[in-house]
Parts: C-alpha cells; structure tokens; sequence
C-alpha cells in the first residue's frame, strides 16, 4: 500500500479544505480500503468523513432525510424509513453482510465501485482501472455483467443494492464543494461507461456527498426490494428490482421501479412506468412493461440469461405488490 496522510474533519467545510487532486473522502472504508490494498487506487491523502452528520431526520411533509455519514446498518433500522420506504429497508439489508453494513455509509454505499473481478486483478486488462488497456470481461467470464447501458469499453455493473432503491425513489443528493452547495437527483449521478469508464459519477473534484432526500411519496409504504443472486447471502445481484405500486380500482395509478445489477448504474425503469400508469393491473401488462424495459438489452456469451432472468423479476415483483394491494 502507497503512503498516505489521513484527516479526520469535524465538519464539511474542513472536509473541503483537506481535499485536493489526489486525495479521497473515506466514509465506512468497507470497498476504498480493499481497493487500496490491492493498489487499484493509491489516494495521497485520505480525509475520513465518518464523523459528519449521521441524522435520519423524518420529516412532517412525509420525506426523510438521511446524513450521508449514516451508517446503511442505521438506515435500514430507522423506523420512519421502514415504515415509509420499506423497500429501501429491504435494499440495504439484502446487501453486505451485518458487519459491513454497520461499517458502510451512505455516502460510501453510493460511491463504491464496481465488483467486476477483472477491475480487481492487475494482471488483466482493464479500461476502468488502466484506461486504454481493453476490456478482459467482453470476451472473458461475464455472468455478472451488464445488459443495459454497456459499451465496447466496459461492461461493469454498479453493486450497491441501497442506490436502486434511492433511484426508485427519486432521491436527491446533496453536495457540498469547492464552488459551494448543489443537488443533484440520484439517477443522475453516476454515467454510463462510453468511451471512458473510468468516469463514473458526475461529481465535481473535490465534492463532497454530505446527505441524501428521499421525497415523500403517498403510496412508498406499498413497496418492496426483491434482488436475485448466486447464494442466499453476503453475494451481489444478478438481477434486482426496486418496486413501488399504487393500484385503485384494478387500475395502476402510479408506480417507481427501478433496476440493478444489469447497469453500471442504477437503472430506473422509465419505459416499463409509461407502460404500467393507467393500464390494467394484470399480469399480461406487467409482463408488456418488463419486455418494454428490456427490449434494449443485450447479453454476452455468460449473462444473456439475466434478461429473461430480469423480466420475470420485474412481472413477479409487481403481480406480488398488485396482489397485495387489491
Ligand atoms: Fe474493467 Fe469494466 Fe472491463 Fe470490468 S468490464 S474489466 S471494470 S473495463
């Protein structure tokens, strides 16, 4: 591991101060540590903002806001959270392990990268780690890999099960940096890969994630997080789905839905939500929304069963919340 110096602020504008071109904002440690020690990043300074706000605020007009130093442990807990937007309870504690969840932050969970593991291993070429160097993954073991929004360069998927949840719920990020305050809505803050999959968020150098506004939203408590992997436990999705349906009279009146695991970014559902808002509550419509969803994917010699895989997760998802709802 590369020397580094290590700060711990006591507010965001200190936090601010001590960053600079090649130093990193460390949250829970549960992915940068790994990264470092495996020389995949070699950050000269570290500036440790676990120690900034962890409030979970639930506020009257019925939103939440989240510290971005809040623990995903404290989070998935958080009553108002629960009761409010179960499934971002459920997203959190599908992820990790009990350990790690209690270690990560927020701010973290949204900034962790990708698990693709030839991103981990330095004797294989790789465009996010060593950008110009090829893409091992294209025609190595792709299982894992993406369906949606991928490009010659990369096919890595973003692993956090928290941010689909955030995404469907129409989350906003609250920054903090060098050129002062901005927001920015979660589906918006991380890119596809394009030509440069070493860019993976749009945020400024030296911006800090300082907390996380969920909306309000009337029909939240009719929600839930179903995510699809190899093992029961401690392993990534295949496949997820973020859901939130309100159905009146056998009709849907408004849905949130949204992807993961097939992206390099959490994938809201835009196209199957066109589908799905005014249209009967059946299965023959949750089925019409998912192939609209995923008529762009498209696969690999290892992950082409993810599209079916996710289309039967996004009609079963919804037939279970439609059922419930009746
Ligand atoms: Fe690297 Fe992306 Fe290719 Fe994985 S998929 S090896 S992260 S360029």
């Amino acid at each position: 591991m590369t020397p580094f110096t290590y700060q711990r602020p006591d507010n965001a504008a200190a936090a601010l101060q001590w960053a600079g071109v090649a130093s990193r904002y460390l949250g829970g440690g549960t992915n940068l540590v790994d990264l470092m020690r495996e020389n995949i990043e070699s950050p000269q300074s570290l500036v440790d903002v676990s120690g900034l706000s962890k409030d979970i605020d639930a506020r009257a007009d019925g939103s939440v806001w989240i510290g971005a130093a809040a623990s995903n442990s404290a989070v998935a807990a958080n009553p108002a959270v629960r009761e409010r937007f179960p499934l971002l309870a459920r997203a959190i504690l599908a992820g990790a392990s009990g350990q790690i969840r209690n270690m990560a932050t927020v701010g973290g969970n949204i900034l962790q990268r990708t698990r693709c593991q030839y991103f981990y291993d330095q004797s294989t070429r790789c465009n996010k780690r060593a950008p110009g160097s090829g893409c091992d993954a294209v025609d190595g073991f792709n299982r894992i890999h993406a369906i949606l929004g991928a490009s010659a360069a990369c096919i890595a998927t973003h692993p956090s099960d928290m941010c689909v949840a955030l995404a469907a719920l129409d989350a906003v990020v609250h920054l903090q940096g060098p050129a002062g305050e901005r927001k920015l809505a979660l589906v918006d803050l991380h890119r596809l890969p394009g030509g440069e999959p070493q860019i993976e968020h749009v945020l400024e150098p030296g911006e800090l994630i300082v907390g996380v506004e969920i909306p309000s939203l009337a029909f939240g408590a009719q929600s839930t997080y179903r995510k699809v992997r190899d093992r029961a436990s401690y392993a990534f999705a295949l496949v997820s789905v973020a859901a939130a349906l309100q159905v009146e009279g056998g009709v849907v009146k408004d849905v949130r839905l949204a992807l993961g695991g097939v992206a390099a970014k959490p994938w809201r559902a835009w196209k199957a939500e066109d589908v799905l808002r005014g249209a009967p509550a059946t299965e023959t419509t949750f089925r019409a929304a998912a192939e609209a969803e995923l008529a762009g994917a498209a696969g690999l010699r290892d992950n082409t069963f993810k599209i079916d895989l996710a289309r039967r997760t996004l009609v079963a998802v919804l037939g279970s919340l439609a059922g419930e709802n009746a």
